[in-house]
């Protein structure tokens, strides 16, 4: 599926200003630095810095083309210059185009929490089938969405793309570009709250994913989901839940977990499916419920998509699970919500005595965040945690919490991963299992080193 620098510009609507018109295209980058023969390099200005000012090194690296803001500079032996009146619109305007191309099914995934995980779930369990194209890693944004689009190549026979939004008008913008036909929504939380203000904003603005729905599409939601929940026979095409409860169509029952895994059975038109996953929470069981309803509903056989499914390992610091002198460390370090929270302490307190939460702040909550943090500390205490260190200024609101309902459970407030790390290094012993979790600003991953550093 490639394009010339002439295609691009039409499919950019950007006017062609110098260079070869008959160059092919072989990749987009807005990373100067990613630039090599063949690229489309897209400069974004942003509040620090305005990537025009790379214009003259992807060129030197061999780039065959550069959209441009600005029409002035116009070198007499560059390479293809194409002006466009912003580059970021431009971008998502040529993925759009770009996406058009390819026929297959494109199955778009969204919710407050779980998304890369989930996305990762329905791809490998659709690989059991089909040649697969699925989001790198977590560039669901304005620009990591438009970039994926430019992944789908001749032998992609279905696309597993991620969706994220924290602003009103995003996810309908992102649904022109991907044009799903299928999609997941794992929940809804208070993730991005304060600029959507409110939960049903949130579930409204995330609905947009089905905006490029046909009459053959299907929406898979998380039935367990309060929200998501009330969406039951309101909506205007085809919905199949997924969760524990006994109307959902993709049910899980007798879960258990063992050894690292969540074992239990899908119930599912009036058939049993024995399931495995390796990893802990209910919420994984979820997730992997999503990833059969869409594996069934793309016709994958479902024990062979359960086949695909007890091969999943945990993306990097996403419940990671490592062994060291005598200690397990659940390393959640990649960030956390309180949705995600409650799952990763339910899963630190499936395990035996002692239980270690180390929690840091959950960001960008806004006005809720105080409340927010409160409610994870008495989740924390109900749930059975024996020990909790706390780091930052918003999780000091966890250990008020926690002390509510339980006034004897030792707390520690640090302010830095410096201080905890001395703290931990002081308190853990062989036999403690130990959740490291908090926002990705927290860096919480230096106190999971820290403590496999001195295991
Ligand atoms: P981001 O907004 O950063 O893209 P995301 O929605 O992609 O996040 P993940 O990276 O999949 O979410 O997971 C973030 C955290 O939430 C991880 O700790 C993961 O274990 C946990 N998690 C995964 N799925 C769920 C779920 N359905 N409910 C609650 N927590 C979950
Ligand atoms: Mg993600």
């Amino acid at each position: 599926m490639k394009i010339t620098v002439r295609e691009a510009a039409e499919m950019s609507s950007g006017r062609l200003l110098c260079g070869n018109a008959d160059s092919w295209i072989t990749s987009i980058v807005t990373d100067s630095r990613e630039a090599c023969p063949g690229s489309l390099f897209v400069p974004i200005r942003g509040e620090k810095t305005d990537a025009h000012i790379y214009i003259p090194a992807v060129f030197a690296a061999g780039a065959a083309a550069s959209f441009t803001q600005e029409e002035t500079a116009v070198p007499p032996d560059s390479s293809a210059l194409i002006a466009v009146p912003d580059t970021t619109a431009a971008l998502q305007r040529l993925a759009a185009a770009y996406r058009r191309r390819y026929t297959g099914p494109v199955v778009g995934i969204t919710g407050s929490v779980g998304k890369t995980t989930t996305k990762e779930m329905v791809a490998l369990a659709l690989s059991a089938r089909y040649h697969v194209m699925k989001t790198q890693g977590n560039q669901n944004s304005q620009v990591g969405v438009p970039l994926t689009m430019f992944q789908l190549n001749a032998d992609t026979e279905t696309a597993v793309v991620e969706m994220g939004m924290s602003q009103f008008g995003e996810m309908a913008r992102l649904a022109r570009i991907a044009a799903p036909q299928f999609a997941v929504m794992t929940n809804i939380g208070i993730s991005h709250i304060e600029n959507l203000h409110t939960q049903e904003n949130i579930m409204r603005e995330k609905l947009h994913i089905t905006d490029g729905f046909t009459p053959q599409s299907v929406l898979v939601l998380n039935g367990d989901d309060k929200m998501l929940a009330t969406l039951r026979g309101k909506l205007p095409f085809h919905t199949e839940f997924v969760g524990t409860s006994p109307w959902c169509s993709y049910r899980a029952v007798q879960v258990e977990s063992q050894n690292g895994c969540m074992h239990f059975s899908m119930q599912h038109d009036g058939k049993s499916l024995p399931v495995t996953i390796p990893v802990l929470g209910m919420h994984q069981v979820t997730n992997a419920l999503a990833a059969l309803a869409i594996a069934d509903i793309l016709h994958v056989s479902l024990p062979d998509a359960a086949a695909e499914l007890a091969k999943y390992q945990p993306l990097a610091m996403r419940q990671q699970i490592h062994e060291a002198g005598g200690m397990t460390v659940i390393d959640d370090s990649y960030n956390a919500s309180p949705d995600a929270m409650r799952g990763a302490l339910d899963v630190l307190c499936s395990f035996p005595h002692r239980r270690v939460a180390v929690l840091a702040d959950m960001l960008e909550l806004g006005d809720a965040s105080c409340r927010a943090h409160q409610d994870c500390g008495r989740h924390a205490a109900q749930a059975g945690v024996d020990v909790l260190v706390t780091i930052g200024k918003e999780a000091a609101a966890i250990a008020e919490g926690a002390h509510e309902v339980n006034s004897s459970l030792p707390c520690t407030v640090c302010s830095s991963n410096q201080e905890a790390g001395a703290y931990l290094r002081k308190l853990l012993k062989p036999g403690d299992t130990i959740l490291v979790k908090g926002s990705r600003g927290m860096h919480v991953d230096e106190i999971v080193s820290g403590i496999l550093a001195f295991a």
